[in-house]
């Protein structure tokens, strides 16, 4: 409950950012109050636990840039590696790529082969829900490695939008709804 209160009082609405008709979510408010943020990923670092409390989860997978933010220290709190998933590019060594549709034109993430195990259970966390491509995407990365994604945890879901219907039967915490 201090996660959601912390996400509901923090985030900004930031009005026709990055363009005119958008409302961003600032999350950087949040960040930079230190009971909000420990407060929030700990809510997050719920959805890598059993029933019984226990870590069920081999890895955390974050995206660029603001799922390393939230993702890295829910790693940590679960005891649990992290892993980037990064714009096409960036990272060094051999990736998988994915593509995927925005509003105009086309976005490509990648992960090392090699960043997770095959048969290994992944969390993946990231900031915010919109259309859901972002983290089907994400989920399609991972299973190309042969692993499993077993959920997503996320800041905040934009209900008007179809993410969640998007990410089909994996498990979906969001912390707030709006
Ligand atoms: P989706 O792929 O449409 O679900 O968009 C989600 C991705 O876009 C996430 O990686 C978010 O970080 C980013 N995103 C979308 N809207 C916002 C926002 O209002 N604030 C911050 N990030 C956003």
């Amino acid at each position: 409950a201090a996660g959601a209160a912390a996400v509901a009082a923090l985030l900004v609405d930031v009005p026709d950012f990055p363009e005119a008709g958008v409302v961003f979510k600032d999350v950087t408010p949040l960040l930079a109050d230190a009971a909000g943020f420990a407060a929030t990923v700990a809510a997050l670092a719920e959805a890598g636990r059993g029933d019984d409390g226990s870590v069920v989860v081999d890895k955390v997978v974050g995206m660029e840039a603001r799922g390393f933010l939230f993702g890295t220290p829910v790693a940590q709190a679960l005891g649990v590696g992290f892993v980037p998933v990064r714009k096409a590019g960036k990272l060094p060594r051999e990736v998988h790529e994915q593509s995927y549709a925005l509003e105009y034109g086309e976005a490509t993430l990648a992960v090392h082969v090699d960043g997770v195990a095959p048969g290994e259970r992944v969390l993946v966390v990231d900031d915010v829900l919109a259309t859901g491509g972002t983290a089907v995407a994400t989920r399609a990365l991972v299973e190309r490695c042969g692993a499993q994604v077993v959920g997503f945890a996320l800041l905040l879901e934009l209900t008007f939008l179809p993410g969640r219907a998007a990410l089909g039967e994996t498990p979906v915490l969001t912390l707030h709804q709006v």
